[in-house]
């Protein structure tokens, strides 16, 4: 049984812990890089969290796909990591095997105004393609620091605007089976989705608009200045800590509490943005998690409100 501590997304951590002759065998499927007791403050962009007993980063579709059905077929404790920006890895790491797309599901292709990305290609990679071939639809994820498959399973956006707005279908892999789901068979919400339930994203495709290559360059433009205006900049963070709740952005009402500048050891809430914790002096992911505590009570006490978590907190203690 898995404890409180070893939560993700309010889910016990599915799978067994595997042991060393199990790592070294899935290990060995990995045509890629393999590295143990891999440091996933490495891999995250907020720069905290224990070891993984093994970090993979296969190199074809053919050993990604390997890796993933192994681990589903035995019931070993896996998941798939993009760029790590919406996590928040607890300092005892985390007991299983951490599958790397970034390689092995990196191409696009564009047809007309299909777009079809792997899950592992960087966002901002992709909105650059499409600019230059005058495809719109993607550029509201300009300065969003993730891959297609994590935006996709966090279902990323700005404002109301979100990326399975433009989704026609996945290619997902579960239970050693490749298959094609329509997004109208996905549940999508508000910086949510139910794709962990379904499988892992291999490739996604979209439908974009044709529009002139300088104009969306210009909205790309817009998006990166109001990124530089309102958020901080050059400081190790997984962007919003909070979901906006209906009564006002999760921001405003932890500015209006105080908290901006609040240290707790080496993690602070941005004085630019309060639904930011940046990580300013080594954090540990236990500073961070009990400055998260410490907003969440007192938003609770003095608004009435529960906060839901956007960034998504992984690993044991
Ligand atoms: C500076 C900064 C700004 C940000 N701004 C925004 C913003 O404006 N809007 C917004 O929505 N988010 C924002 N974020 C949060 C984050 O960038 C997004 O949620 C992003 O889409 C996550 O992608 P990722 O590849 O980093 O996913 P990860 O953090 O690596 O993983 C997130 C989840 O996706 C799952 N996942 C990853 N790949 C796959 C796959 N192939 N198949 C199935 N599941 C998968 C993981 O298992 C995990 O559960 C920001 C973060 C930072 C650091």
């Amino acid at each position: 049984m898995s404890s409180d501590s070893e939560e993700r997304t309010g889910e016990p951590l599915m799978g067994s812990v595997p042991d060393k002759e199990t790592v070294d065998q899935i290990a060995a499927l990995c045509d890629g890089l393999t590295k143990f007791n891999e440091p996933l403050s490495e891999h995250t962009t907020i720069g905290v969290g224990g070891p993984a007993l093994v970090w993979l980063r296969p190199k074809s579709e053919g050993s990604a796909l390997r890796i993933l059905n192994a681990c589903a077929q035995q019931g070993i404790r896996h998941f798939v990591i993009g760029a790590g920006s919406n996590l928040l890895v607890r300092d005892g790491g985390y007991p299983g095997v951490v599958i790397n797309l970034n390689h092995a599901f990196k191409k696009v292709q564009l047809k007309n105004s299909r777009l079809t990305a792997g899950a592992g290609t960087p966002v901002g990679t992709v909105i650059k393609k499409c600019a230059q071939a005058g495809q719109s639809g993607l550029e509201m994820l300009a300065g969003v620091p993730g891959t297609i498959g994590g935006a996709l399973a966090t279902n990323a956006g700005v404002d109301d605007w979100s990326i399975s707005d433009v989704l026609d279908h996945v290619e997902l892999v579960a239970g050693g089976e490749t298959k094609e789901v329509d997004r109208d068979e996905i549940t999508f919400s508000y910086r949510s989705s139910n794709l962990a339930e379904l499988g892992v994203v291999l490739r996604a495709s979209f439908l974009l608009n044709k529009a002139p290559t300088p104009q969306i360059q210009s909205r790309i433009n817009g998006m990166l200045f109001k990124r530089r205006s309102t958020q901080p900049q050059k400081t190790k963070s997984a962007g919003c800590i909070f979901k906006n709740p209906p009564e006002a952005p999760a921001g405003k009402i932890i500015d209006e509490l105080g908290f901006k500048g609040k240290k707790l050891g080496g993690a602070v809430v941005s004085d630019a943005h309060a639904n930011w914790i940046v990580n300013v002096e080594l954090a540990s992911a236990s500073e961070i998690i009990e400055l998260i505590e410490k907003i969440e009570a007192a938003v609770e006490k003095k608004r009435g409100i529960k906060l839901e978590r956007e960034l998504e907190i992984v690993g044991v203690d």
